[in-house]
């Protein structure tokens, strides 16, 4: 069962305990998708995953949308207009103090569905905080980095390569917002990151080496994969199977014994 945190009343979180709800806090971003995709992109997605995982939770699981964190932190997506972030630093400071007061207003168990990767290093730092310093059971989803679903048929270059405004976001977006979608401004983007990986020994290829880029490395446009591979099928079943992933984050969540936390 759905609860929106912002359609309560003050007086509704004196039952909060009883229900033990597991909050979910949606983190997304505000940057430049290329001329096809618009700012909002992300957000839009961790929204639409959310909204379909609860066709896979059972009804006595109680979760507790938070309202979604809309601006991220996108300092590799800065020099594209529209972009607007928050410094990693800020991002921390405002997930610890909300997931600070989700706690005094009764809340134990908070998700993240984080649905921009220049957000997770600084969510992983606000998570622990939050578990550290006030015992909150705190549980981070980057949903772009579930297992590749089986039967999506797109070249194993997309999902390596293609993660930003490609196949992938592209068919998602056409699926939950065609209206969104400039269907007449679709590329197929190389990205630098596949070069790298093909001219060198361990750049891009060992998860033991990180390489930081700007978007613009990457690719002019800022943009990187293959977005007329896209379509609205495509994009209905990464939904369905990303949101599915996440139910089972959230039940999974809801399930733990606190008692364990210390
Ligand atoms: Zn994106």
């Amino acid at each position: 069962m759905l609860k929106n945190w912002t359609s309560l009343t003050t007086t509704d979180f004196s039952i909060l305990d009883a229900m033990d709800p597991v909050a979910v806090l949606v983190a997304g971003s505000i940057e430049q998708h290329g001329p096809h995709l618009p700012l909002s992109t992300d957000s839009v997605i961790g929204e639409g995953l959310l909204e379909k995982s609860l066709d896979f939770v059972p009804s006595e699981v109680v979760i507790l949308k938070l309202p979604s964190l809309c601006m991220g932190s996108s300092p590799e997506h800065n020099e594209f207009p529209g972009t607007i972030s928050y410094s990693p630093e800020l991002l921390i400071e405002n997930v610890v103090e909300i997931g600070s007061q989700v706690k005094e207003c009764g809340v134990k168990r908070l998700v993240i569905l984080n649905s921009h990767g220049g957000n997770s290093s600084a969510l992983d730092i606000a998570a622990m905080r939050l578990r550290a310093e006030i015992q909150l059971l705190m549980v981070k989803v980057d949903y772009f980095r579930f297992p590749k679903p089986s039967q999506i048929d797109l070249p194993d270059s997309e999902w390596l390569y293609g993660l930003h405004g490609g196949a992938l976001e592209t068919s998602m977006m056409m699926h939950l917002k065609p209206e969104l979608v400039r269907m007449g401004e679709l590329r197929n983007n190389a990205s630098w990151l596949k070069e790298l990986a093909e001219g060198h020994r361990r750049l891009n290829k060992d998860r033991a080496v990180s390489f930081y880029w700007m978007a613009s490395d990457l690719n002019p446009s800022g943009t990187v994969g293959d977005a007329t591979l896209a379509s609205s099928e495509i994009g209905e079943e990464l939904v369905e199977y990303y949101s599915k992933c996440f139910s089972e984050v959230i039940l999974d969540a809801s399930e733990i014994d606190l008692s364990r936390l210390g």
